[in-house]
């Protein structure tokens, strides 16, 4: 076909959605092959998605969603030196964390994203009874667990009985994924799918990984810029543009087609309201999948369908600007996170101005609180009821009526993709689909193989190198 001999030159990609995803996307391609024609076409009137930080409580940069990025891989922080942030870079100040069970008690030492790995560290938790803590034990006896339901609330019952699941697993992935881990993928989690195939007990398996508390100190776990995750968007959108990217917001997508014997797809969009058409050798979309199935409607109903079948879990997120003094001294380390047992309205508490040094420079202590989750929306609720709920809540946890100077409240309507049991072979089926019908279409991002900003950012850069790859 005459554009698999086409030079970079003659070659456009289009990117759908210009959160991190699609920026990362457009670095990637425009890095590798300058000569490349690459437009982002955003829907809404700024990039990021669902990156936001924004002035709060006399800060200039307080993030409203996602406030730091996974180091244990490389791609968020290979990014930020990419685009010129590696100086601006820092980590939490406060590592430890706990969970509110009728009072705030300390993770114990040990656990990977919520499990269990040393019985010892478990056994003086105050968090789980005595009852809890002899069943999680017999992890070591029990028989191999089979993973094929792909739920890890199925598999880590199994293995540690329900009070550890609900009190340490499901409040840690949890808080996450915002998601309700009985109905949640085991393998998306590849932490813990890798620890659930690789043995028959957990706890044996995971003497030979590793133990996250081992190095802590020495190399930080999480990184964020110092003006917050949205420094990282506008750095990676500046680089973009350099590179030669363009850049449309306000610019919707409505539908993508191909181009019969051209090999080009046609893709459809509302530019300020006014219909625009662009040819495309390549498309990737970054947008959610939920968001996205009008693309397919006419084009490739089945992948319509397909994407139809995606959810999304809603949150909101409240800061609070409250005096110092009139913290309690429990309120210490970097948070808590509410176990669904105990759950009213929030879901964790992020002591950000102790988590950051650079949130503690003022008078205020700075809280960021989440509300909501898979199966349990809030987000319709009135500004007055969430505060009510937040500051209910907080003094339920902290017995204390705290007295805000400043509040925000984001709502992230259907924000967070479910990754429901067997969503790899629901995506795998769903790019056999696509292939067969568009296979220079593409997909990436949050809805399809991670939710993180580093694995948004590796499936971005993954797709650039496939289309480099097939064009050169
Ligand atoms: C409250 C919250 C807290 C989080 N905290 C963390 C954290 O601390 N660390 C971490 O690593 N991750 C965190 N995450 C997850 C992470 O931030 C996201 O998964 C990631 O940023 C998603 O990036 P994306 O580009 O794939 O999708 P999005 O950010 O959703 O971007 C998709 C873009 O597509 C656009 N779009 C949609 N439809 C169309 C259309 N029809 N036409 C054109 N454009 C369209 C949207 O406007 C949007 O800009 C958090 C997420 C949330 C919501």
């Amino acid at each position: 076909m005459p554009q698999e001999q086409s030079t970079h030159a003659e070659q456009h990609v289009v990117i759908i959605g210009a959160g991190i995803t699609g920026l990362s996307c457009a670095h990637a391609l425009l890095t590798t092959a300058p000569h490349l024609r690459v437009t982002l076409l955003e829907s809404q009137p700024t990039t990021g998605g669902v990156i936001r930080t924004s002035p709060f409580a006399g800060l200039p940069h307080v993030d409203e969603a996602a406030d730091a990025f996974l180091l244990r891989v490389p791609f968020a922080a290979q990014l930020a030196q990419d685009v010129g942030l590696s100086n601006q870079l820092t980590s939490p100040e406060s590592g430890h964390a706990s969970v509110w069970r009728n009072g705030l008690h300390r993770l114990p030492n040990g656990l990977l994203l919520g499990v269990p790995t040393q019985l010892s560290a478990l056994a003086t938790s105050r968090l789980i009874s005595p009852v809890g803590k002899l069943r999680a034990a017999f992890d070591l006896a029990l028989p191999r667990t089979p993973v094929a339901s792909d739920s890890i609330g199925a598999y880590m019952r199994r293995r540690f009985g329900n009070e550890v699941h609900n009190m340490l697993i499901d409040p840690l992935v949890g808080s996450i994924y915002a998601a309700d881990t009985d109905n949640f993928s085991l393998e998306m989690v590849p932490q813990l799918h890798t620890l659930a195939s690789s043995g028959r007990s957990v706890l044996l398996t995971s003497r030979r990984t590793p133990k996250p508390a081992a190095n802590v100190a020495a190399s930080p776990i999480f990184g964020a810029p110092l003006n917050g995750m949205g420094a990282l968007v506008t750095a990676t959108q500046h680089a973009v543009e350099t590179l030669g990217a363009t850049i449309r917001l306000n610019s919707h997508v409505a539908s993508i087609e191909p181009v019969s014997q051209e090999g080009k797809y046609s893709v459809h969009f509302l530019a300020n309201g006014i219909s625009e058409t662009l040819m495309a050798n390549h498309v990737v979309v970054c947008s959610p999948a939920k968001h996205s199935t009008g693309f397919f409607a006419e084009s490739a109903p089945q992948v319509s369908q397909l994407f139809a079948q995606s959810e999304h879990a809603s949150v909101v997120m409240v800061a609070l600007a409250v005096p110092k003094a009139s913290l309690p001294q429990k309120a210490s380390g970097s948070g808590y996170l509410v176990p669904k047992p105990e759950q009213r309205f929030i879901t964790a508490v992020s002591f950000a101005s102790q988590k950051w040094a650079h949130l503690n420079t003022t008078d205020s202590a700075i809280l960021r609180v989440s509300l909501g989750r898979d199966a349990m929306p809030l987000h319709e609720h009135a500004d007055e009821e969430l505060t009510s709920f937040v500051l209910a809540d907080i003094k339920r946890h902290l017995l204390v009526d705290l007295e805000p100077t400043a509040i925000r409240i984001t709502r992230w309507k259907e924000s967070f993709p479910q990754y429901r049991p067997h969503h790899v072979a629901h995506v795998e089926h769903l790019e056999r689909h696509l292939s067969e019908k568009m296979p220079r279409v593409h997909l990436a991002g949050a809805s399809f193989r991670g939710i993180g900003v580093p694995s948004c950012i590796q499936q971005g850069a993954a797709v650039a190198q496939r289309i480099i790859s097939s064009i050169s």
